[in-house]
């Protein structure tokens, strides 16, 4: 089978080797001898989603969520019906934010979000900014566990907003904050997870150094296209060299 990635606005939305998520995504699947094919969609551009198996929306500053929101707002009900079919979507920071009921800029402007999760966010008076921690949800430790021949409990990134996001009360997070300060700095929490949709602060980029959260989401990509084989295991010492040493880091 073929991997289909779509990358949503990779203009507008690129911070902090936010595309590094894209090369892992590509160099995991390759490894394994499966084929890639990454679609860059950019406002006006076509996107047909029953061709796509995983959508990646990074993370940028106010400006850009501005630009493309308008765009995004188009593609609603496309995104919706996707998402509930099973869509895997990875949404970094301003990627996660308009996943969400709405983004409160620091004036007071509200920017819309697609509403499709029940969050939201407001802009708080300090940035939020540092490595981070997180220790994953149990669930979802005891998936990313299954498949990886390493497993990890822990997430490791670097964040950057002032956005503070909160969760309705019958939403998951990724997972609690070890270190740094996560959706909020307020509640421990950390990302949300809604179906196959995972949304995190975690900049880095993430993926290179979290190779069996990578792994996770290439197995729900494949699981949902009716792929019974389980990944082959990868040969990840300098993936969890940098994830260990990044631990080991922050937590001393
Ligand atoms: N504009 C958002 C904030 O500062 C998102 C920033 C980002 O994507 N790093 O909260």
């Amino acid at each position: 089978m073929k991997l289909k990635i779509g990358h949503l606005y990779p203009d507008l939305l690129d911070l902090y080797g936010d595309r590094g998520n894209i090369l892992t995504l590509v160099q995991r699947s390759q490894w394994r001898g499966i084929e890639t094919g990454v679609q860059r969609v950019s406002i006006g551009d076509s996107l047909d989603l029953s061709k796509i198996d995983i959508l990646f929306i990074g993370g940028g500053s106010d400006r850009e969520q501005n630009i493309l929101v308008e765009d995004l707002m188009k593609r609603k009900r496309e995104l919706k019906a996707a998402i509930e079919d099973g869509l895997v979507v990875l949404a970094i920071c301003g990627g996660y934010q308009l996943l969400g009921q709405y983004y409160q800029m620091s004036g007071g402007k509200k920017i819309p979000g697609l509403g499709f999760l029940d969050l939201w966010t407001e802009a708080g008076s300090k940035r939020l900014i540092g490595n981070v921690v997180v220790k994953l949800e149990g669930r979802l430790y005891e998936q990313s566990a299954q498949l990886s021949s390493s497993p990890l409990e822990t997430l490791v990134g670097f964040e950057n907003h002032s956005g503070k996001t909160f969760l309705g009360k019958d939403l998951q997070p990724l997972g609690q904050v070890l270190h740094g300060n996560g959706n909020n700095s307020q509640d421990g929490t950390e990302g949300v997870r809604y179906k196959n949709v995972f949304g995190t602060y975690l900049h880095g980029p993430l993926l290179p150094k979290n190779p069996h959260f990578a792994d996770l989401l290439l197995s729900l990509a494949f699981e949902r296209t009716g792929t019974t084989k389980k990944l082959t295991a990868l040969d990840d010492q300098l993936e969890l060299l940098a994830h260990q040493t990044m631990v080991q880091r922050i937590m001393t």
